[in-house]
């Protein structure tokens, strides 16, 4: 994949896609969003808005436009909240291998996506933030593995931080989203 938002005319743009950060609050959706969005780590993000970002990717050989909806976590379970389940392509569900309560939180976030999409065939991928920590009861990689492949969904423990594995786990993401709007055959 290679990111060149400045020499990339919007009129190559053939297919825009949305994707939705979602996850406990503190897990590392800001961080893993800048991350990939500007290639650094930023320590503390102010968690007050849901902000949305633009950035374009080429993807497989086509210019693909990203709408990358940070959201906040303060509407959980609100109107605000269904409306970004529903409009979203595809969606990161995002916890921190250091906080167990966020991993545990995951099935319950799949089955609103599913509830409200009236689909379980949402293309979402499963993300462990934080790989560069390592406390007691650290949520291992079997687990974020098992509970992905519970959902048969791709996995990556990634690490903002450390830069691991952030672009590869939106990019798995963009393909999955493709296939699914008939872009590229299954
Ligand atoms: P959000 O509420 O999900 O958006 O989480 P933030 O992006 O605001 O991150 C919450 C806290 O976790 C901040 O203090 C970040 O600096 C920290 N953080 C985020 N990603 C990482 C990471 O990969 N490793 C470590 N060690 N800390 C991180
Ligand atoms: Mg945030």
């Amino acid at each position: 994949m290679s990111i060149k938002p400045d020499v990339i005319n919007e009129d190559d743009i053939t297919e825009i896609y949305q994707v939705v950060m979602v996850g406990e609050c503190g897990v590392g959706k800001s961080a893993v969003t800048m991350q990939f969005l500007k290639g650094f780590f930023l320590e503390d993000y102010e968690p007050t808005v849901d902000d949305r970002y633009q950035k374009i990717v080429n993807i497989e050989g086509t210019n693909v436009g990203l709408e990358i909806v940070d959201t906040a976590g303060q509407e959980a379970y609100s109107a605000i909240r269904d409306k970004y389940l529903r409009e979203g392509d595809g969606f990161v569900l995002m916890y921190s291998v250091a906080d167990r309560p966020s991993y545990e939180k995951i099935p319950e976030l799949v089955k609103q996506i599913q509830k409200v999409r009236d689909s379980d065939r949402v293309p979402c991928v499963l993300v462990g933030n934080k790989s560069d920590l390592d406390p007691d009861d650290r949520i291992s990689e079997e687990e974020g593995q098992e509970l992905a492949s519970s959902f048969k969904i791709p996995f990556y423990e990634v690490s903002a931080k450390g830069a691991q594995n952030v672009q590869e786990s939106y990019i798995s993401l963009i393909k999955l989203i493709r296939v699914q709007a008939g872009s590229i055959p299954r």
